[in-house]
Formats: structure tokens, C-alpha cells, sequence
């Protein structure tokens, strides 16, 4: 699917036809049966009609139709974080004693999750570089449960080749999960071999910083032959003899969603569902601007200031960035300022971006990254994840380039 495509999808599938035009926003915490026999029913699965709000409503259901569309997988379950949903996927698949094998950078707290809370649970993690492709197969060669890994290094920028890790999983019969956060609409890991993807639904799917969220995209499980049938998923296998094609969704709701509550809310998924009418609008405008700002700022800077984005021919990812990600690999560039002093100067000097934690805003924004996200991190981490001293993540909005361009110049320049 190309953008053109995907606008005719989303402003198509979120607008209705005939009564209201926008999405209805349903904030029922619970919802009246008609009898004790539909009752029974819903609660058995036969019939298909909201239950409770904390495993579904039907303002969530409408978010989750339509993002499984754009990410072409068989279901979604929409959760209150980016956060909630990771953490949703790896609780319902790892048991205690479990190993987790992350590949690549992660974002702050997806590393903590997995390095702090899930080892509090005995659920160990090994850490891989995105290209280390030896290592990967050989950790996959110990009944490795769960693959993880973004789609782009935030904020390393070191871009995966997302089918050969498939390939692998595929191989060893092991679960690929994605976040596609930073690339919604720019890479399909479902159409590329993965089994879940994840995004933060705060970022570039509202756009408007409005709305905390998150969703789950699964594919279809085949009951009768599916990786997840390896012995080492055996204590899942209950549930996918009785789910079927459904089993991921269902393993998430049943072992996650329902007894942790990390569900989402119907005025947090309507907020949402408004931004994604005009995603593949602003994500087409977003990368061109981050290609143009890069190269721009690339040429123009003092010898001490480097500029880091896989578009500049210099990227150590820049092969995969022409193979991979043809068009933008997200809205994140990086500034390496070398000393913090000098970056926070920097920074104190920007007019039009917004210093802030978030990303994929529609505004541009800037922050300092040693001393905010990863000031809690020992040296070793903070090297694994590329953070030095002077590094500003900015992550580049809808406004004019070249207005953005001139705010970095005079603030670099000053
Ligand atoms: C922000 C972010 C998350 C977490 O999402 P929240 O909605 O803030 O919980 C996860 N992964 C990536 C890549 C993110 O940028």
C-alpha cells in the first residue's frame, strides 16, 4: 500500500455513512444483557457483544478494526499505553524462568520493563545488536519464547533488517514481536514475517498529543500448523485448541487484559481515532521534512556538531534506509552536541521546538536525552543505546522546513 491508498483507507473506514458521521463515543464502564442465555454467551465468546469495559468497548472496537486494516492482521486489542500494550503481549506469553531476546536499542521504558519489572518476575533477557546476525541465531537456538525489537532504534536510529530476523524466528519456531511506533504506515511487520505489532498510539497516530494509548495488531494463528505449537508455547496450548485463528488475541485478553487492566478508555480511543483520519497525510510530510532538515542542517554545521539521520550518505545505516524505509524512517533526527553544557545551550537558543519527552507530535520537539529519559542508567546501558554526553533527540513536525532549519542554524550559531 502506498500513502494514497492508505487515506482513501483510514478517512473511509473511521467516518460512518449514515447517522452520525464522526465516531460515537460509548463510555459505558458495563453493559445490560438481555437474558441470562445471552449472558452465557457472551461470556463463552458466542456472541460477539461488549462484555465489560475493562476487555472491550465499542469505541475501542472501532480503533482496533481500523488499525488492523492498516496493519493487515486479523485483530487488535487497544490499551491506555504504548507501555500497556508491550506489557500486556509479554505478561500473557512469558512464564517465570522464561527468556526474552531484545535486538537492538529499546525505548526508556521498554528498557526498564524488561531489565527491571519482568526480572523482579524471574523473566531473564539477553541483548543483541540489530546486525549481529551469529548472535541472534544462537540465542534463538535455546527455546527463546519472544523476539523484540523496534522498527527503528529510538533514538539510535539503527535501522533493522525486520524480514531476515523474521526469517530467523520463522526457523526456530520462536514469536517475532514489533513496535512500529515510529513508522506507522512506512513498514508492515505483519506483511514482513513478524506476529504482533505494537505501537504507542500517542505518537504519530494522534499527532496531536491529546490522547495517551496504545494497541496490539496479532496475526491469524493456524491451529494446525503454527510456530506457536512448539512445545516450548505447551501451556498455551489449551487456549489455542478452543481460540483458533483468534488464539493471540485471545491469550493476550484472558492472560493480560483481564486480570491486569491495562485497557483503553472510549474518549482516549475516539481522540485517536480523530487523528488517524489525516495519518498518512502527516507521515507523508513528516519524513519529507526530516530528510530535507537533516541534509540541510548536515552541510551547515560547525565542525564540533554532528547531525545523525540514516537519509545522510554517511549513516552506517544508509544502505538500509534505500533497501527498507524508501520512504522516512520516522519523525526522530539526532544532534550530537558533544558536551551537555553545549547542548542544553542549544536547546535554551531554539524558538520553535518544543523541549519535551514525547515524539511523533505534530509540533517539532527537542530534548536532551542523558539527562532526562536515560539519567537513571548505568554508563554500560546508556553506551549500548548510543546516549552520549551531548545528544538532543529532536523529532521533526508539520511546520515549514526551512523555518525549522533557521531556528536550529541560529540556535547552534548563537
Ligand atoms: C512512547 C513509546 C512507547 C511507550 O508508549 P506510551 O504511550 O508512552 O506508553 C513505546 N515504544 C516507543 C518506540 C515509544 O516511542
Amino acid at each position: 500500500m502506498n500513502f494514497e491508498d492508505f487515506n482513501t483507507l483510514l478517512v473511509q473506514s473511521i467516518g460512518n455513512k449514515t447517522g452520525a458521521t464522526a465516531p460515537t463515543i460509548t463510555p459505558s464502564a458495563s453493559f445490560g444483557y438481555k437474558d441470562a442465555k445471552q449472558a452465557e454467551d457472551i461470556f463463552c465468546g458466542a456472541q460477539n457483544l461488549p462484555l465489560y469495559a475493562r476487555v472491550g468497548n465499542p469505541t475501542n472496537s472501532k480503533l482496533e478494526s481500523v488499525i488492523t486494516k492498516m496493519e493487515n492482521g486479523f485483530g487488535a486489542i487497544a490499551t491506555s499505553s504504548g507501555m500497556g500494550a508491550i506489557s500486556m503481549v509479554l505478561n500473557a506469553i512469558l512464564n517465570t524462568n522464561d527468556e526474552l531476546l531484545c535486538i537492538g536499542g529499546f525505548f526508556g521504558g521498554t528498557y526498564t520493563l524488561v531489565n527491571q519489572t519482568l526480572k523482579r518476575f524471574g523473566i531473564k533477557n539477553s541483548f543483541c545488536k540489530i546486525d549481529d546476525f551469529l548472535h541472534i541465531e544462537n540465542r534463538l537456538k535455546s527455546n527463546i519464547k519472544i523476539v523484540l525489537l523496534e522498527s527503528v532504534g529510538n533514538p539510535s536510529l539503527r535501522l533493522p533488517d525486520i524480514e531476515k530476523i523474521a526469517n530467523l524466528c520463522k526457523k526456530y519456531e520462536t514469536l517475532l514481536i514489533i513496535d512500529n511506533t515510529t513508522t506507522p504506515l512506512l513498514v508492515q511487520p505483519l506483511n514482513l514475517g513478524a506476529d504482533i505489532v505494537i505501537h504507542s498510539s500517542t505518537k504519530n497516530m494522534s499527532g496531536h498529543s491529546a490522547a495517551l494509548g496504545g494497541i496490539a495488531v496479532f496475526r491469524e494463528v493456524d491451529n494446525q500448523d503454527d510456530k506457536l505449537l512448539n512445545p516450548k508455547y505447551k501451556d498455551l496450548h489449551p487456549l489455542i485448541e478452543k481460540a483458533g485463528k483468534k488464539s493471540l488475541i485471545t491469550i493476550c485478553k484472558k492472560r493480560s487484559l483481564r486480570d491486569i487492566g491495562m485497557s483503553a478508555n472510549a474518549f482516549g480511543s475516539f481522540l485517536t481515532l480523530l487523528g488517524l483520519e489525516t495519518l498518512a497525510l502527516r507521515v507523508e510530510r513528516v519524513n519529507k521534512n526530516v530528510a530535507i532538515i537533516a541534509k540541510e542542517l548536515n552541510s551547515n554545521m560547525p565542525k564540533n556538531i554532528t547531525i545523525n539521520h540514516p537519509s545522510l550518505s554517511k549513516s552506517i545505516d544508509f544502505e538500509n534506509y534505500n533497501r527498507f524505509f524508501k520512504s522516512g524512517c520516522g519523525p526522530i533526527f539526532t544532534i550530537d552536541a558533544q558536551i551537555q553544557q553545549k547542548a542544553f545551550k542549544l536547546l535554551d537558543n531554539l524558538k520553535l521546538a518544543t523541549q519535551t519527552a514525547n515524539i511523533g507530535d505534530n509540533r517539532t520537539l527537542a530534548l536532551h536525552m542523558k539527562s532526562t529519559i536515560y539519567r537513571d542508567f548505568d554508563d554500560k546501558s546508556r553506551e549500548f543505546l548510543g546516549i552520549t554526553d551531548g545528544l538532543i533527540r529532536v523529532s521533526v513536525g508539520l511546520e515549514n522546513p526551512q523555518d525549522i532549519i533557521n531556528d536550529f542554524l541560529q540556535a547552534i550559531n548563537d
